[in-house]
């Protein structure tokens, strides 16, 4: 077996029985690259320098006797988390050029545990997205089929673990963006409860709603990914201070649970292959002791509304601060406002420009509250309505995504069949509580579909032990394989 094709746990074991180094992982990590980066371009940047002495000195600890569970393990990182002196764009032009000068908390904490970063993924600029195609650095294609998408925005962290050119890696969550590309690409992705994961570094899109979190071939690998990065960070004002909930343990199985199939994200418009799927899972969990109840939050058929005015109204603030003066790119102009007004609109691309100006004129006097205010007030229902849902069950479950992966340019032409991707996974970024997609089984093509699950807010545990439960009876989703890659 390929090292590449190792999960986490098993590279763990491998590294702990002296049957492998961490400096061998990488090398087999940085191959793979060689082979599909061509094609895929999962990767913005490859750090190679910086990968080899974090191998070489995660060899050095373990000799030492440090077994940390990320010590030595190939992990990639979405280019919108800031890394010390390597670039960091978010795949923007106007971040062309930018070197940070400090770490997200993110990558302080990988580095602490001895993860070895082998490099930076692509994403759609701004992680404004939903199939990586708005890199201003190209696309990233999806390992399964590349005439199709990966999903997005983080498209390169999933389809850099579906490779094998990394073991793990972390994404960011505004809107679906580690649970669709998640989806497409075979992995089991999370988003966090909103506060569990440190921002600090990430570079914002819409700060309420963000979240960073793992992709990993298996919910343990993912769960080893998210138990190294939680936890409180006095440099974000949002981080949750109170006890946070490890999942590397979490198990159990799903008998007894009450299990809730939310009608408004997994009925109407689902590809029937998809559908399928899901509810041949649903039927296993049942079998398994599960008890299945059908739950309504009628406010999820508002969410795509609100997250459309509250998104870009967020982002509209946030990216403000790319003005030619501080970051990255600067074009010239006669006067300062001629300057920030140059670099912007050369430095951003389409579907930034597009948030930009949607949220300036949500926000406006006169029509703020008709805009900003209403979809915070659907915000609020789509709160309370989730609250009352987990009155009536334990988790929550739907399809993760409505059809699985499209082709090339399938949306690109009209941005709300493109915003429809997002409409199952939307409604837990509004809620705050965690979410994750599993994957379930391949439709008639052999592209990969996912099964998404929510629990309350800070219930990560019981959110891992239903992962684990709906990983136990899916059909097998097989790893892509090269030769379809290589062409
Ligand atoms: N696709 C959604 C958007 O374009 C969500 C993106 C995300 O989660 N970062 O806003």
């Amino acid at each position: 077996m390929n090292l590449v094709d190792l999960t986490i746990a098993d590279a763990r074991r491998m590294l702990q029985q002296g049957e492998t180094t961490a400096v061998e992982l990488l090398e087999a990590v940085v191959d793979r690259a060689s082979l599909t980066e061509a094609d895929l371009h999962a990767y913005l940047t490859i750090d190679h320098d910086g990968a080899a002495r974090a191998a070489r000195q995660a060899d050095e600890r373990r000799a030492a006797g440090d077994d940390d569970p990320l010590l030595g393990i190939p992990v990639a990182v979405k280019d919108n988390m800031t890394t010390i002196g390597v670039p960091t764009t978010a795949s923007s032009k106007v971040l062309d050029g930018y070197l940070p000068p400090y770490d997200a908390t993110v990558v302080k904490r990988l580095k602490a545990a001895g993860a070895v970063i082998v490099g930076k993924t692509n994403l759609d600029e701004f992680a404004m997205g939903s199939s990586t195609e708005n890199s201003a650095y190209g696309p990233t294609r999806n390992p399964y089929d590349s005439s199709r998408v990966p999903g997005g925005s983080s498209g390169g962290s999933a389809a850099a673990v579906a490779a094998g050119s990394a073991l793990g890696s972390y994404g960011s969550d505004t809107g679906g963006s580690i649970r669709q590309p998640a989806a497409f690409c075979g992995l089991v992705g999370m988003k966090p409860t909103y506060g569990l994961v440190s921002r600090y570094g990430l570079i914002a899109f819409a700060s309420s709603l963000d979240q960073i979190g793992p992709f990993g071939r298996t919910v343990d690998d993912a769960a080893l990914l998210l138990d190294a990065v939680s936890g409180h960070d006095p440099r974000d004002a949002t981080s949750y201070s109170g006890e946070t909930p490890k999942v590397a343990d979490a198990d159990g199985g799903a008998g007894g649970l009450r299990v809730g199939v939310v009608r408004e994200l997994s009925s109407q418009g689902i590809d029937d292959s998809v559908a399928d799927a899901f509810s041949r899972t649903v039927d296993r969990l049942s079998d398994a002791g599960a008890n299945v109840v059908e739950v309504s939050v009628p406010a999820a058929d508002l969410a795509l509304s609100a997250y459309y005015l509250i998104a870009p109204a967020e982002c509209s603030a946030n990216l403000a601060r790319f003005d030619g003066v501080r970051y990255g790119l600067r074009v010239e102009g006669d006067t300062v406002e001629s300057m920030m007004s140059a670099t912007r609109s050369d430095g951003f691309g389409p579907e930034v420009t597009r948030r930009v100006l949607l949220g300036t004129y949500a926000l406006s006097a006169g029509y703020y509250d008709a805009f900003y205010g209403q979809a915070q007030r659907v915000r609020t229902m789509i709160i309370r309505e989730f609250e009352s849902a987990y009155g009536r069950a334990d988790v929550l479950v739907s399809p993760t995504t409505p059809t699985t992966a499209f082709e090339f340019g399938a949306k690109t032409a009209d941005p709300l069949s493109m915003y429809m991707s997002d409409v199952c996974t939307i409604p837990s970024n509004l809620a705050g509580h965690p979410s994750a997609s599993v994957p379930i089984g391949v439709d008639e093509q052999g592209l990969p579909i996912g099964f998404q699950i929510m629990a309350p807010a800070l219930e990560e545990r019981l959110l891992f032990r239903v992962m684990r439960a709906v990983e136990a009876v899916a059909e097998p989703v097989p790893r892509p394989t090269f030769a379809e890659v290589a062409t």
